[in-house]
């Protein structure tokens, strides 16, 4: 069975909704919604409100988040049986919301609230196809998507729930299920962090073992550099696993850092494709590397940059232990990093904890810090033996002043950190002559 998931703007309407539906007709399978555009983003403006104490203006967000929903019911169904059914639906969830305007609002609550955005589209598709005849059943996401104490998903558990209730539905045509939200290991409502629907697909995808994880979006796969930043980019049309993860951690927001490891480890293909263009190839991400080519760009933005400069470093033994050991205290993960005999430099992109790091890191050298800069990550065939790749990345910089240039870590990236004022102009240099000549 396949797993295909379906963005924001692939559900944003009731047009995409019914693209959506003839998309997934035929065979059986799980499909994966996240909340309509722009929706998560409204339940984080209610939730502001709330934590203000400003129930008003809260109140004022939820009218016009409702507003809009009424609208989508009379364009998307065509029977008054199904539009009442979807008006209940979408009642109940509006007035359930309106009861946290009334009392104190933490975190847990907060959680709830941003949950409803999937309730919402995948309630509403699930009756859709209903209306039009489709024996489809919604799976309840909080019944089998669970983290574990270290806020990771618990893979044992989701495999043996979400089986199971597959069992118990097995006579359905197609399976709709929320992307997103999960319960945690107390059981109270969570999420996967926001763009965490492509978490979920390829987490049920390995949970069930899926023939492919389908990410469909409004994009014709995978750019080879940010589309919304750099002119003239095109489709990638193959990834490894690696490489595909590297542009996702660091930045190419098509697809969500965390979701290729699932699929990875039980060796399941992905596919990103494009909702409006649904005949595009798209991407095709998978065990095989195309040898001897450069792939594409990304750029991971708000990256601090900290030097710790000490002559005692030389010669000596467990100084870069001593290093890394006050990041792990300050748990903040590291980047990148870049050595020479006297000098480390790293670098962050969780800022919380810098002054306390920085203060731990002055035992041991001159600390300098670097703040507003990006890392501009360059991903393909970068084995060591492969002549001239490192060499025509660095001279395309020719340019642009470049504080740290990271190769060799993986076979497959180059990582350059550059002022984030120099990102738009180093990619485009980079996507003019690697992938425009
Ligand atoms: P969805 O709502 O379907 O999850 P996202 O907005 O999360 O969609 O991801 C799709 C968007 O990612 C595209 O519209 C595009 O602007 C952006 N994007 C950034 N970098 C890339 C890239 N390298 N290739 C394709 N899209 C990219
Ligand atoms: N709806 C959530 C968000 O906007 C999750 C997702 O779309 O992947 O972040
Ligand atoms: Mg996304």
């Amino acid at each position: 069975m396949k797993v295909l998931k379906f963005g924001g703007t692939s559900v944003g309407s009731a047009q995409r909704m019914k693209d959506v539906a003839k998309l997934i007709s035929g065979d059986r399978k799980i499909v994966v919604l996240s909340a309509m555009s722009g929706t998560t983003n409204s339940l984080v403006e209610i939730s502001d409100y709330l934590y203000k104490k400003n129930p008003d203006g809260a109140n004022e967000i939820i009218n016009k988040l409702s507003q809009k929903y009424y609208g989508h019911i009379d364009d998307l169904y065509s029977t008054a049986e199904y539009k009442q059914k979807a008006k209940d639906h979408v009642n109940g969830i509006f007035d359930y919301i309106r009861t946290f305007t009334k009392d104190l609002f933490t975190l847990f609550e907060e959680r709830v609230v941003l949950a409803q955005g999937e309730l919402l589209s995948t309630g509403m598709m699930n009756l859709y196809m209903e209306e039009i005849g489709v024996n489809s059943v919604l799976l309840p996401a909080l019944e089998y998507m669970r983290t574990d104490k270290n806020a990771e998903p618990d893979p044992v558990y989701i495999k043996e729930k979400l089986n199971a209730l597959l069992e118990q539905e097995n006579d359905a045509d197609l399976y709709i299920t929320q992307g997103y939200i999960c319960r945690n290991a107390y059981g109270e409502i969570d999420n996967l962090q926001r763009g965490g629907s492509d978490y979920t697909a390829s987490l049920i995808g390995a949970a069930i073992k899926a023939s492919e994880i389908q990410i469909w979006t409004d994009i014709d796969g995978m750019h080879n550099n940010d589309p919304r930043i750099v002119d003239k980019t095109a489709p990638v049309r193959q990834l490894h696993f690696e490489e595909a993860a590297e542009l996702a951690y660091f930045g190419a927001k098509i697809l969500h850092p965390t979701c290729i490891l699932p699929a990875k480890l039980n060796n399941i293909p992905v596919r990103l494709l494009n909702t409006m263009e649904p005949e595009a190839p798209g991407t095709r991400i998978s065990n095989e590397t195309e040898k001897g080519k450069i792939k594409a760009v990304a750029a991971k933005d708000n990256i601090t940059a900290i030097k710790i400069k000490s002559g005692r470093m030389l010669l000596a033994t467990g100084f870069l232990r001593k290093v890394f050991e006050i990041f792990e205290n300050h748990q903040t993960p590291i980047d990148m990093v870049t050595t020479s005999e006297v000098g480390v430099s790293v670098t962050i992109d969780n800022r919380k904890r810098l002054d306390d790091i920085v203060d731990d890191l002055k035992k041991y050298g001159t600390v300098t810090v670097d703040e507003d800069m990006t890392i501009v990550c360059v991903v393909g065939d970068m084995e060591w033996d492969n002549i001239g790749f490192e060499a025509s990345i660095v001279s395309v910089l020719k340019d642009v002043p470049v504080r740290m240039i990271s190769y060799g870590g993986s076979n497959y990236n180059v990582s350059l950190l550059v002022k984030a004022t120099d990102k738009q102009k180093a990619l485009q240099a980079l996507s003019n002559h690697l992938f425009n000549n």
